[in-house]
C-alpha cells in the first residue's frame, strides 16, 4: 500500500541528495578528521564545509556551530551548561508546552534543587509574556523557549523575549528543533544565546544534532572527552550524517528561498479548511496567525484520536494523536492541556504534519477519507450520541 506520510513533526526522510552526499563517507572516506594523514584531513575539511553550510541556515558563524548526536542531547547540554556557569544562579525558567527533551529535563533539575518557572500559554497557545518577564529575577540563569511547538506549529515571539531576557543579563535557549528549514531563522538579528537542531526534522538523517553556541557565551561541555568540536562536545564525529546534514541544510535554505514552504501552507490550509467544512465539530489547536506552515493539530470532538489513527492506518496515512498512552490511560498531551482544551476535543486530537515532498493528491486523499472515519466513530461514541441529545434538547 502507498503510504501517505503527513507525520513530518516526528520526523522526515532523508533527501536523495543528502543520502548521496553522504554515502562515500561510509565506505571510501572512512578516516577519522582527527587523524594527522591527508585521508583523515579529506573528512575533516568536509565537516568543516557541513559546518559552514549549517551556519549559513541560522545565520551563525561556523565556529559557533557545534555538532551533536541529537536535539534532546543540544537542549541538555544548553541548559546544564548555563547552570554550570552561573552556579550563584538556581532558577530555570521555560514554558508548560515544551518537548519532554525540555519539559522532562527540567523537572529532573526541580528535583535536584534548582527553582523552576513553567510558563502557561492561552488557550491558543500563545505564551503569556507577562508572567514570563515576571519571573525574572537575579537568580535566574537560563530561559529555554521553543521558537516552534511540535504538536500545535504555534511559534513564540522568540526575538522580541530574546531581547528582553538578554536585557537582564541571563543566557537565553531556544528548541529551534521544529523550526528549521520551515521558516527563516537567523541567529544574528534575533540575539539568542544557544539554539538546538536537529537532522532528522530537516530531510538529514536521525543521530545527527545542532547546538548553536553565540561567541563568548559562558559555556561548559557536557560530553568531556577528545578535542573536538574544540573541546566543547567530545567523541569521535558522525561524519556521514554531519556531512548529510551538511547538505540538508543547504537544501533547506533553497527550498526556502524558492519559497517551497507557501506552497506547503497552502496544502496545510486546504486540508484544514476541507475537513473543518466536511466533519462537524471540528476545531483547530492553536494560533493559526503565528504557526509553522506544515502543521495542523485538528480535535475532531467526542472521538479517540488513537481509533482515528488507527483507521487512517488502515489506508496507509500516517499521522500522529495529541494523546499518549501512560501507564495504560490514555492522557491528553500536556500541551493540549496546558492550552486548556476540553477533554472532549484533547482526545480526539489529530497531528497533521506535511513536508516539502506532501502532494495534492496526498492531501486530496485524507480529505475523502477521514470524514467516513469520523462519522463511523461518532455513531459508537457515547459522548457524541449525549452531546447531539443535549444540542436538540
Ligand atoms: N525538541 C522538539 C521541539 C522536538 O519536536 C523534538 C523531537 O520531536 C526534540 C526536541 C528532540 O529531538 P531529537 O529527536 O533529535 O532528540
Amino acid at each position: 500500500m502507498q503510504v501517505t506520510y503527513l507525520d513530518n513533526n516526528a520526523t522526515t526522510r532523508v533527501d536523495p541528495q543528502v543520502l548521496e552526499a553522504m554515502l562515500p563517507y561510509f565506505s571510501d572516506y572512512y578516516g577519522n578528521p582527527s587523524s594527522m594523514h591527508a585521508f583523515g584531513g579529506g573528512v575533516a575539511a568536509k565537516i568543516q564545509h557541513a559546518r559552514e553550510q549549517v551556519a549559513r541556515l541560522i545565520g551563525a558563524a561556523p565556529d559557533e556551530i557545534i555538532f551533536t548526536s541529537c536535539g534532546t542531547e543540544s537542549n541538555g547540554t544548553a541548559i546544564r551548561a548555563a547552570i554550570e556557569s552561573y552556579p550563584n544562579r538556581r532558577h530555570i525558567v521555560t514554558s508548560r508546552v515544551e518537548h519532554p527533551a525540555i519539559k522532562n529535563l527540567f523537572e529532573a533539575l526541580a528535583k535536584k534543587g534548582c527553582r523552576t518557572t513553567f510558563v502557561p500559554v492561552d488557550r491558543e497557545g500563545r505564551l503569556d509574556l507577562d508572567v514570563l518577564y515576571d519571573s525574572l529575577t537575579e537568580d535566574t540563569a537560563v530561559v529555554s523557549l521553543m521558537w516552534a511547538n511540535n504538536e500545535t506549529g504555534v511559534t513564540f515571539p522568540i526575538e522580541e523575549i530574546s531581547r528582553k531576557v538578554k536585557e537582564r543579563g541571563i543566557v537565553f535557549h531556544t528548541d529551534a528543533v521544529q523550526t528549521a528549514g520551515k521558516i527563516p531563522l537567523d541567529v544574528a538579528r534575533t540575539g539568542v544565546d544557544m539554539l538546538s537542531l536537529s537532522g532528522h526534522k530537516l530531510h538529514a538523517p536521525k543521530g545527527i544534532g545542532v547546538l548553536y553556541l553565540r561567541k563568548g557565551t559562558r559555556f561548559s561541555p557536557f560530553m568531556i572527552g577528545g578535542h573536538q568540536e574544540k573541546g566543547r562536545r567530545g567523541g569521535t564525529e558522525n561524519t556521514a550524517a554531519i556531512i548529510g546534514l551538511g547538505k540538508a541544510a543547504e537544501l533547506a535554505q533553497q527550498h526556502l528561498d524558492a519559497g517551497a514552504y507557501k506552497c506547503v501552507a497552502d496544502l496545510r490550509d486546504r486540508l484544514e479548511q476541507e475537513l473543518i467544512k466536511r466533519v462537524p465539530n471540528t476545531l483547530v489547536n492553536g494560533d493559526r496567525a503565528d504557526r509553522l506552515p506544515n502543521t495542523t493539530s485538528l480535535a475532531f470532538e467526542y472521538v479517540e484520536g488513537e481509533s482515528i489513527l488507527l483507521m487512517l492506518n488502515e489506508h496507509g496515512i500516517c499521522a500522529s494523536s495529541g494523546s499518549a498512552c501512560t501507564s495504560g490511560s490514555l492522557e491528553p498531551s500536556h500541551v493540549l492541556r496546558a492550552m486548556g482544551v476540553p477533554f472532549t476535543a484533547a482526545h480526539g486530537s489529530i497531528r497533521f504534519s506535511l513536508s516539502r515532498y506532501t502532494t495534492g493528491p496526498e492531501i486530496d486523499l485524507v480529505i475523502e477519507k477521514l470524514p467516513p472515519i469520523i462519522a463511523r466513530l461518532r455513531e459508537m461514541s457515547p459522548f457524541w450520541k449525549n452531546a447531539r441529545l443535549e444540542a436538540v434538547s
